[in-house]
């Protein structure tokens, strides 16, 4: 049987193949002696592939002779396996991977480019949640998120050109944190929480649109542990994919892309 293990700035992803069938497994990269120890309790005679930004490291800690794969051929390599477990047939899309950063590809047939990225990502959600509210769990900071109201903490175009008919969407944001009443009345925890979330959605998704354009494509798929249980992401992120006409895919384990691919590298 055959394992690939996806070291990333935060979460370190395993996904362990008996028969075919994947087990998936995460750990904090935090705690990688522990992702270490189950290694070794639980993989022996596996081959083992390691990828992601923490990979010579953790290959470092472990006992065990392994191969090192490039984390974006891995990632992209495992993206196919899964839109195909899904019976979705894709040649060219973009891929957007928010995780600790934020890196996009144009993923086409057996190629990718890398075509942009940006820092803002699930780091930016736990790091500005942090900053803002104290609060450093981050189910604890998803699960509050869903009852904000962004309207108390970013400005809309609607707020901006209120009473006369806006060239654009009312609703969409003009400026992230900038609603003219901060200051005033101080924001609940929940809606700065709901703010950082969609700061980040909206930087995410606008770069991956501007992306699909170029690329003309009018798939967007997103990954990224950023997505787990975070609905107020997802939200954002699909609905202005789909506002500036593309449309967004969102994988059953997406996360695990990474580990995936370099399972199955060969
Ligand atoms: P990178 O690919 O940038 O090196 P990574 O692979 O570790 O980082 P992911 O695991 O895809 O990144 O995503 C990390 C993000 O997922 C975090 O920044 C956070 O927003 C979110 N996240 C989801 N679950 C957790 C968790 N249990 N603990 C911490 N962050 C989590
Ligand atoms: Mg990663």
């Amino acid at each position: 049987f055959n394992a690939g293990i996806d070291a990333g700035g935060t979460l370190i992803k395993f996904a362990v193949n008996r028969n075919g069938t994947y087990e998936f497994r995460k750990f904090p990269a935090s705690q990688m002696d522990k992702a270490v120890s189950w290694v070794n309790a639980r993989l022996d005679g596996a081959d083992i592939n390691l990828t992601g930004g923490r990979s010579a490291n953790f290959g470092s800690l472990l006992g065990k002779p392994h191969r090192l794969v490039p984390e974006f051929d891995a990632t992209c390599q495992g993206i196919r396996y899964l839109l195909s477990e899904e019976g979705i047939s894709e040649d060219s899309f973009i891929l957007c991977n928010v995780g600790t950063g934020t890196s996009i590809h144009h993923v086409k047939k057996d190629q990718y480019t890398r075509v942009g990225g940006t820092g803002v990502g699930g780091g930016t959600i736990m790091g500005l949640s942090y900053l803002l509210t104290g609060m450093q769990h981050y189910e604890e900071i998803v699960e509050s998120a869903k009852r904000g109201k962004r309207d108390n903490v970013d400005l809309t175009v609607g707020h901006i050109y209120e009473g006369s008919v806006p060239p654009i969407a009312a609703e969409l944001t003009a400026s992230n944190f900038g609603h003219p009443n901060l200051g005033n009345s101080p924001a609940k925890k929940e809606d700065l929480l709901a703010s950082v979330i969609g700061m980040v959605g909206e930087t995410v998704s606008t770069a991956s649109v501007l992306a699909a354009a170029e690329a003309r494509v009018s798939r967007v798929v997103y990954i990224g542990s950023s997505f787990v249980q975070n609905e107020v992401l997802r939200d954002v992120v699909a609905g202005y994919t789909k506002f500036r006409g593309a449309e967004a895919v969102y994988l059953p384990n997406g996360e695990f892309s990474g580990a995936i691919g370099a399972a199955r590298w060969s």
